[in-house]
Order: C-alpha cells, then sequence, then structure tokens
C-alpha cells in the first residue's frame, strides 16, 4: 500500500513531508533512529527538523509508525506494517541497528498474564550481535544499515 493510501486511510492529510518520512521507514530493512530518517528525507529535498519529528509524532500516534525505545534511550522508529501481535526487534550490542523481527519470532502465553489487565502495546527487544559484527564475518561492505559513521 502506497504511503499516501495509508495516511488516508487513518484519517490524515497526506502532506508531501508526511509521505516522504513514512516511505523512509517502509523502506528501511530496520528500526531507524531519528536523525538517520531526517537524513534520508532530506536526500530527497529540503525538510526541516522540527516538521520531520512533528510528522514522525503524528504517524506514531496513528500506529502507521511504531516507536520503540533502544537501550541507549533513543527512539527507533519503523513501519507499522509489520504485523499485528508482538512487535518485537533484534538489537546489535556492537553496531548498533534495531531489525525488525516477523511476527511470531517471539511469542507469548497469554494464560501466564494479568487476567484483568488489557494489553494495549507489547515491546520485546532481543539483543545480541547481528551476522555482520559476528565473528568470522567481514566487516568491510554489508549491510549499509549496520554503518555507524
Ligand atoms: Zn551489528
Ligand atoms: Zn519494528
Amino acid at each position: 500500500m502506497s504511503s499516501e493510501r495509508q495516511l488516508r486511510e487513518a484519517g490524515l492529510r497526506a502532506t508531501p513531508i508526511r509521505v516522504r518520512v513514512l516511505d523512509v521507514i517502509t523502506d528501511a530493512p530496520g528500526a531507524l533512529i531519528p536523525a538517520e530518517i531526517l537524513g534520508l528525507v532530506q536526500e530527497g529535498g529540503d525538510a526541516d527538523r522540527v516538521s520531520v519529528y512533528r510528522a514522525l509524532d503524528v504517524l506514531v500516534g496513528r500506529s502507521l509508525v511504531v516507536r520503540t525505545s533502544g537501550p541507549d534511550r533513543t527512539y527507533r522508529y519503523c513501519s507499522g506494517g509489520a504485523g499485528a501481535g508482538v512487535h518485537s526487534h533484534f538489537y546489535c550490542t556492537r553496531c548498533g541497528t534495531m531489525r525488525c523481527l516477523a511476527p511470531g519470532a517471539v511469542s507469548l502465553d497469554a494464560t501466564l498474564l494479568p487476567e484483568d489487565a488489557t494489553i494495549g502495546r507489547i515491546e520485546v527487544r532481543l539483543e545480541g550481535v547481528c551476522g555482520e559484527c559476528g565473528p568470522g564475518k567481514s566487516l568491510s561492505g554489508g549491510l549499509g544499515a549496520c554503518a555507524t559513521g
């Protein structure tokens, strides 16, 4: 589904900045920090920081974008279209890349949850070392998302 259509179906106006922010997040291989989103949006043309961050907030508010806290207290943003249920992530402690895991990668036993609680959002973060950073793997080349510079 196009970003324009996702925005309209969520009851939002498809402003150019929202479309570009959503495009960038949808195209990313993993979850992005705000600075990365800003940089990618600006590659496509002028965009000021405040507008980009405001658009992000709007997209998160309508669940078009999922906001996940990283271990460094910097939020990561990824596509809300990744699937319902538990939206879990794998975080590489070496390069800081956060990848979305497929729905079902982490499952919960509903019988162990508090009976009287209504769960609105589930956030699971797995930490470890990604294939790009692992021993025996070449550190040159590979995923652009793994570059920290
Ligand atoms: Zn890594
Ligand atoms: Zn994600």
